[in-house]
Protein backbone atom coordinates (compact mmCIF):
# COMPACT_ATOMS: atom_id res chain seq x y z
CA UNK A 1 0.00 0.00 0.00
CA UNK A 2 1.00 3.10 -1.11
CA UNK A 3 2.34 5.89 1.85
CA UNK A 4 1.29 9.50 2.47
CA UNK A 5 3.57 11.32 0.81
CA UNK A 6 2.17 15.01 1.45
CA UNK A 7 4.20 16.91 4.07
CA UNK A 8 2.51 18.34 7.63
CA UNK A 9 2.55 21.59 6.32
CA UNK A 10 0.17 21.02 3.01
CA UNK A 11 -1.81 18.31 4.89
CA UNK A 12 -2.56 21.06 7.69
CA UNK A 13 -3.76 23.78 5.20
CA UNK A 14 -5.95 21.03 3.22
CA UNK A 15 -7.50 20.15 6.34
CA UNK A 16 -8.30 23.14 7.33
CA UNK A 17 -9.76 24.45 3.68
CA UNK A 18 -11.84 21.14 4.06
CA UNK A 19 -13.07 21.46 7.48
CA UNK A 20 -14.00 25.42 6.03
CA UNK A 21 -15.63 24.29 3.27
CA UNK A 22 -17.81 21.72 5.50
CA UNK A 23 -18.90 24.54 7.62
CA UNK A 24 -19.85 26.41 4.68
CA UNK A 25 -22.45 24.04 3.46
CA UNK A 26 -23.78 23.01 6.88
CA UNK A 27 -24.59 26.78 7.65
CA UNK A 28 -25.70 27.08 4.12
CA UNK A 29 -28.29 23.91 4.52
CA UNK A 30 -29.19 24.41 7.95
CA UNK A 31 -30.58 28.46 6.61
CA UNK A 32 -33.37 26.51 4.87
CA UNK A 33 -36.08 24.43 6.21
CA UNK A 34 -34.75 21.00 6.50
CA UNK A 35 -36.51 18.30 3.80
CA UNK A 36 -38.29 15.14 5.29
CA UNK A 37 -36.61 11.77 4.32
CA UNK A 38 -36.28 11.27 0.57
CA UNK A 39 -38.76 7.99 1.51
CA UNK A 40 -41.23 10.54 2.75
CA UNK A 41 -41.36 12.56 -0.89
CA UNK A 42 -44.58 10.60 -2.50
CA UNK A 43 -46.42 10.94 0.77
CA UNK A 44 -45.16 15.05 1.63
CA UNK A 45 -47.80 16.78 3.45
CA UNK A 46 -50.19 19.68 1.97
CA UNK A 47 -48.27 23.05 3.52
CA UNK A 48 -44.82 21.19 2.21
CA UNK A 49 -46.45 21.33 -1.54
CA UNK A 50 -48.35 24.92 -0.85
CA UNK A 51 -44.94 26.70 -0.01
CA UNK A 52 -43.24 24.67 -3.13
CA UNK A 53 -45.67 25.75 -5.60
CA UNK A 54 -45.31 28.81 -7.93
CA UNK A 55 -41.54 29.31 -6.26
CA UNK A 56 -38.82 28.15 -8.85
CA UNK A 57 -36.15 29.43 -6.15
CA UNK A 58 -36.87 26.03 -4.45
CA UNK A 59 -35.95 23.54 -7.39
CA UNK A 60 -32.92 25.50 -7.64
CA UNK A 61 -32.36 25.19 -4.11
CA UNK A 62 -32.96 21.85 -4.09
CA UNK A 63 -30.44 21.11 -6.94
CA UNK A 64 -27.57 22.94 -5.37
CA UNK A 65 -28.15 20.95 -1.99
CA UNK A 66 -27.47 17.61 -3.72
CA UNK A 67 -24.45 18.98 -4.81
CA UNK A 68 -23.65 20.37 -1.47
CA UNK A 69 -24.91 16.78 -0.40
CA UNK A 70 -22.42 14.81 -2.20
CA UNK A 71 -19.20 17.56 -1.35
CA UNK A 72 -19.91 17.05 2.00
CA UNK A 73 -19.93 13.55 2.17
CA UNK A 74 -16.56 13.65 -0.12
CA UNK A 75 -15.22 15.61 3.20
CA UNK A 76 -16.23 13.68 5.24
CA UNK A 77 -14.38 11.04 3.61
CA UNK A 78 -11.67 13.23 3.29
CA UNK A 79 -10.82 13.95 6.73
CA UNK A 80 -11.66 10.29 7.61
CA UNK A 81 -8.68 9.32 5.44
CA UNK A 82 -6.84 11.68 7.16
CA UNK A 83 -7.55 10.34 10.13
CA UNK A 84 -6.21 7.37 8.94
CA UNK A 85 -3.04 8.86 7.45
CA UNK A 86 -3.96 7.78 3.76
CA UNK A 87 -5.26 10.98 2.49
CA UNK A 88 -3.98 12.03 -1.37
CA UNK A 89 -4.34 8.08 -2.45
CA UNK A 90 -6.37 7.57 -5.28
CA UNK A 91 -9.39 5.49 -4.50
CA UNK A 92 -9.01 3.33 -7.66
CA UNK A 93 -5.55 2.90 -8.28
CA UNK A 94 -3.60 3.49 -5.36
CA UNK A 95 -1.09 5.73 -6.65
CA UNK A 96 -0.58 8.87 -4.80
CA UNK A 97 -2.72 12.41 -5.92
CA UNK A 98 -0.89 15.12 -6.95
CA UNK A 99 -0.58 17.89 -4.40
CA UNK A 100 -1.87 20.31 -7.30
CA UNK A 101 -4.58 18.57 -7.45
CA UNK A 102 -5.63 18.37 -4.18
CA UNK A 103 -4.87 22.24 -3.50
CA UNK A 104 -7.64 22.41 -6.38
CA UNK A 105 -10.12 20.01 -5.43
CA UNK A 106 -9.05 18.54 -1.31
CA UNK A 107 -11.94 16.34 -1.41
CA UNK A 108 -11.27 14.24 -4.60
CA UNK A 109 -10.81 10.45 -4.10
CA UNK A 110 -9.11 9.63 -7.11
CA UNK A 111 -6.16 10.88 -9.53
CA UNK A 112 -6.02 12.88 -12.25
CA UNK A 113 -5.62 9.69 -14.62
CA UNK A 114 -8.34 7.57 -13.10
CA UNK A 115 -10.86 10.77 -13.57
CA UNK A 116 -10.03 10.87 -16.59
CA UNK A 117 -10.31 7.68 -17.52
CA UNK A 118 -13.94 7.82 -15.82
CA UNK A 119 -14.56 10.57 -17.77
CA UNK A 120 -13.44 8.93 -21.02
ZN1 LIG B 1 -5.75 6.63 -9.76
Amino acid sequence: MAQNTLDDTLLASLKDVLLRKRAEILAASTGTKPLPASMDVNSRQGDLADQASGNNEVHIQLKLKQTDAKILQAIEEALFRMEKGVYGICRDCGDPIAPARLEAIPWTRVCITCKQKQNS
